[in-house]
């Protein structure tokens, strides 16, 4: 088949890189002509482990990056919109959207034949049949369910292994109101035999992507709400309240070879200094204020942000408890990524917990293994110290803060006992041994 992909960030490069390794041709639009140059050449723009692998067992063959939108569009069948999304502080902020899908719909003028467009990017229930489509129809002049088709495909992807999870998915959404869409859509994931394939309409399709992220952001919350209390009551520790409630049968599928195993959502269920990232916090607001607007306020999504906002500030009255003042006081970041295994610090925990130290006065080193490049821009006001080594980076700390939960820290007990042993440590993911420390602080502890 021949796909258009608008938009070459994580989610559409990923898309493109896969779907082309499966044998469609696959053109990927960006705005961006850096990104687009070194698409091209076979080199991913993000860091994301396979990537580059099927970059160069792609590119030149059935995937190709380009600038020039309308071609794009024209020389395809089906164009999956995936642009950005982002929260704007009060509401869903749909302009590259809107603008791609006016795009659309201007190439779709001059095109024969039927043409599929959908929606990838998280939009709020509702987007794709009330905003897209009248606007496709508005600037293609061609008429939806006759000339064109509009769809929703969520994406369930995560940032980190985002290759695997894509060509292994869990589920495959397909959202469509006309029938020739879904056959689309169904001609696009025909290769993913064995994976459950949920047919829906559009809205229902946009409400499963908030349904999905909004429970394991509660998840979160719900264990570090416990976090808290274990802390202000003493004598009980949240890890161990958790390792109890995950024995439950509940969260112990029996697997194929008759044993229990831990399900994968127990790992939302820890303890830690919070969660953040491209989607969890925007995708959660967004939901509560078109859930405000609708007249249907979310108290309990709202309590879930609010937690997850008080955790940045707990991990900092962890460091203060140990000094005076942080005047001064050298404090060591450990992982600037909002989760391991990916270089993308949108909404990292590392950012107000950064932010809330450097205000308070102290002088701060940050430590991460791949996304220091990104931190110097996003946080080039805050003084902050970037240091690679990670031996380097402790020797010198009053004070450490653990962020990030990358494997690489696995081994930090033993550097900091060669390094550092007096520094207080701060383990924001609760972790590590707690006894391996001389000084050791963990959230809800
Ligand atoms: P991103 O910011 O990494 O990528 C968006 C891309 O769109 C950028 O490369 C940008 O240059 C391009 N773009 C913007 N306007 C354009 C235009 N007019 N023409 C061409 N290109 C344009 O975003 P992302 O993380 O890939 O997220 C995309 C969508 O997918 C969002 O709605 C997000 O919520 C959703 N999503 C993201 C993830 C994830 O883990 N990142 C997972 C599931 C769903």
């Amino acid at each position: 088949m021949k796909v258009s992909i608008i938009g070459a960030g994580y989610v559409g490069l990923v898309t493109g890189a896969c779907l082309a390794a499966k044998g469609h041709s696959v053109l990927c639009v960006d705005k961006d002509p850096e990104k687009v140059g070194r698409i091209n050449e076979g080199v991913s723009p993000i860091h994301e482990e396979g990537l580059n692998a099927l970059l160069t067992k792609t590119v030149g063959k059935t995937m190709r990056a380009t600038t020039d939108f309308p071609a794009a569009v024209r020389d395809s069948e089906i164009t999956l919109i995936a642009v950005g999304t982002p929260f704007d502080g009060k509401e869903i902020d749909l302009a590259q959207v809107r603008e791609v899908s006016s795009l659309i719909g201007r190439a779709l003028r001059d095109k024969d034949g039927y043409h599929a467009v959908v929606v990838k990017s998280t939009v709020v229930p509702g987007t794709t049949d009330e905003v897209v489509l009248p606007i496709l129809e508005e600037t293609s002049g061609r008429i939806s369910g006759r000339d064109f088709g509009v769809g929703m495909n969520p994406e369930f992807l995560t940032e980190g292994q985002a290759v695997a999870d894509f060509m292994d998915p869990d589920r495959i959404v397909l959202g469509a109101n006309d029938s020739r869409t879904l056959t689309l859509l169904e001609r696009l994931y025909a290769e993913f035999q064995g994976t459950p394939v949920l047919r829906t309409n559009c809205k229902t399709a946009e409400m499963i992507k908030y349904a999905s992220n909004a429970m394991l952001a509660t998840q979160i919350s719900f264990a570090n709400e416990f976090a808290s209390l274990c802390s202000a009551l003493g004598g009980v520790d949240v890890v161990d309240v958790m390792k109890g409630v995950h024995l439950s049968n509940y969260l112990r599928p029996v697997a194929g070879d008759g044993r229990r195993v831990q399900a994968p959502v127990s790992s939302f269920l820890e303890a830690g200094c919070g969660f953040g990232g491209s989607c969890l916090p925007k995708d959660v607001n967004a939901l509560i204020s078109h859930g405000r607007k609708a007249g249907s306020p979310m108290p309990l999504l709202s309590a879930v942000i609010e937690i997850n906002r008080g955790q940045f500030e707990k991990v900092v009255r962890l460091v203060e408890k140990h000094f005076p003042s942080l005047q001064g006081i050298r404090v060591t970041v450990l992982g600037l990524a909002f989760k391991p295994d990916t270089d993308d610090m949108r909404e990292s925990p590392a950012i107000p917990i950064i932010r809330l130290l450097a205000a308070a006065g102290a002088e701060i080193t940050a430590h991460d293994p791949v996304a220091i490049p990104t931190a110097r821009k996003i946080l080039a006001a805050e003084k902050v110290r970037f240091q690679e080594d990670l031996e380097k980076a402790v020797a010198d700390a009053q004070a450490i803060v653990l962020v990030t939960r990358w494997e690489e820290y696995r081994g930090i007990p033993d550097v900091v006992a060669r390094a550092n042993p007096e520094a207080v440590f701060v383990d924001g993911r609760r972790m590590l041994d707690k006894s391996r420390f001389a000084r050791y602080e963990g959230i809800g502890l």
